[in-house]
């Protein structure tokens, strides 16, 4: 409660808030509230405020929304990972085109038609990626969960109704083995314990896993141990990997990484082709969007056999190996070494020989590119959230490839870099994917076309 008294507020939610929060008003007073959802009415407590904005929690409701479910998960309210659990799913997708197209108009000044989201038959336990802190309570009991909203402090989860449920059990394993072989959690207050998290793999296809003890330490006591006891009670593990981050940090990872079983690495397909993936490396979390998003990517850029493909912010080479079968050459740059090895290996594994993979700044790269007046003909770029840079962007520009699909999971960014582009390029679609159903995140596939075609 930071410098304020709590107070209630009788009033009306009007909207979601980019963050998924209701909007609620009570007279000249806004307030954000989690799961609130618009026409809904009755009282909210506003608790705290921050960088000049209300937020609260809700009390009572006098009118219920008819898009209000009950929620598939127990703790969704302190969580605080999904939002939207207590929100049709049909709102879900309804909000994230509008949530594209406001963001279009606020950020880029640019009225633009969004499609409908395209969402999951079955929107639950999609996530093929899960890493949670771990702590012990009073009683030595071991548990782990998901961080409370803007702290440190851990809500413990015995099941999440969005990641993969062959997490779930190893997960429960893991906590006892902690007990029982005393692998203590890490304590951050006290900087003292060994395990401080837990990342687990799942890949959709292949039926491989891969568990990551995050340690504080190179080496503990009955690690070995812990290893064949953990993978003898889960045998659906196929690698487990050692992080050691002894830094004071939020990054999750460390530097070093020991493979204790298995290849160190999982393998999955995606559109046909089969991909290695790595600790460190990014692959999508959801793997049934992911193929809706790439082929949706791909039939927005009207590849032709004598095209030049450049794939940008590349991760592992996903879209780029995608897109090689239908043109002639691809070019890809990522900046963490570790994807970089791995799309290397990916494009051997797939026998794509029309293909190369650099380690580089997006940014730089494309400057030196458009120095050396390059031909580009198709460019895929998906930037991390804070999107691309201006030094790409006049590289782009200067380049001019007749198209541009920008996968993006910010539409915020999206559309700040798309109006910049806009004096050369026209928007042609813009696509939503519903990514990460039941929070309030978006993916979005924009494609663009070359306004003026006279470029050589
Ligand atoms: N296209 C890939 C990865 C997208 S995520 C896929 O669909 O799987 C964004 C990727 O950009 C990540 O792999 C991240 O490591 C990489 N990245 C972040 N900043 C970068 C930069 N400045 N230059 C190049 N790559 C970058």
């Amino acid at each position: 409660m930071k410098g304020m008294r709590p107070e209630v507020l009788k009033g009306t939610c009007v909207d979601l808030s980019f963050e998924g929060k209701g909007v609620f008003k009570a007279g000249s007073d806004v307030v954000f509230v989690d799961g609130m959802f618009p026409g809904e009415e009755g009282e909210v407590e506003a608790i705290y405020r921050r960088a000049g904005a209300l937020f609260g929690e809700v009390k009572s409701l006098t009118k219920v929304s008819p898009e209000r479910i009950s929620p598939k998960c127990k703790i969704c309210h302190s969580c605080g990972g999904c939002c939207f659990q207590q929100l049709s799913y049909k709102a879900q997708l309804e909000y994230k085109s509008k949530k594209v197209r406001e963001q279009f108009k606020k950020v880029g000044h640019m009225d633009v038609d969004v499609s409908p989201c395209v969402g999951m038959e079955d929107p639950f336990h999609y996530r093929n990626k899960i890493q949670m802190p771990f702590g012990k309570d009073r009683k030595g009991n071991v548990y782990c969960g998901f961080y409370k909203q803007n702290t440190h402090v851990i809500v413990p989860v015995k099941e999440c109704a969005i990641e993969d449920e062959r997490a779930t059990a190893i997960l429960d394993k893991i906590k006892e083995l902690c007990k029982s072989m005393h692998v203590d959690p890490y304590l951050e207050d006290e900087r003292r314990g060994i395990l401080r998290h837990v990342l687990i793999r799942t890949s959709y296809y292949q039926k491989q896993i891969m568990v990551v003890l995050v340690t504080t330490v190179d080496s503990f006591p009955s690690r070995g141990n812990f290893v064949s006891a953990l993978t003898k009670a889960c045998p659906e593990i196929t690698t487990v990997v050692q992080n050691i981050n002894s830094r004071d940090t939020n990054v999750i990872l460390g530097e070093k990484e020991r493979v204790l079983y298995g290849k160190g690495y999982i393998e999955d397909s995606l559109c046909g082709l089969s991909f290695k993936i790595s600790a460190k490396s990014f692959y999508q979390t959801n793997p049934v969007i992911t193929e809706k998003l790439y082929s949706a990517a791909m039939e927005a850029a009207h590849l032709t056999k004598d095209d030049i493909v450049f794939d940008a912010y590349s991760g592992i080479g996903t879209i780029g190996l995608i897109a090689a079968k239908h043109c002639k050459q691809v070019l890809s740059v990522e900046l963490v070494p570790q994807a970089v090895r791995d799309g290397v290996k990916n494009a051997q594994r797939n026998h794509v020989e029309n293909f190369s993979m650099y380690c580089d700044d997006a940014s730089s790269f494309m400057v030196r590119m458009a120095r050396n007046k390059e031909k580009v003909d198709v460019l895929f770029m998906d930037p991390p959230r804070k999107g691309s840079d201006q030094h790409f962007l006049n590289a782009l520009l200067a380049l001019k490839p007749n198209r541009v699909v920008y996968v993006s999971c910010d539409p915020s960014t999206l559309a700040r870099d798309v109006s910049y582009l806009q004096k050369s390029y026209r928007v042609e679609s813009v696509q939503p994917f519903d990514m990460f159903p039941q929070t309030s995140h978006v993916e979005t596939v924009v494609s663009l076309s070359l306004k003026n075609v006279d470029k050589h």
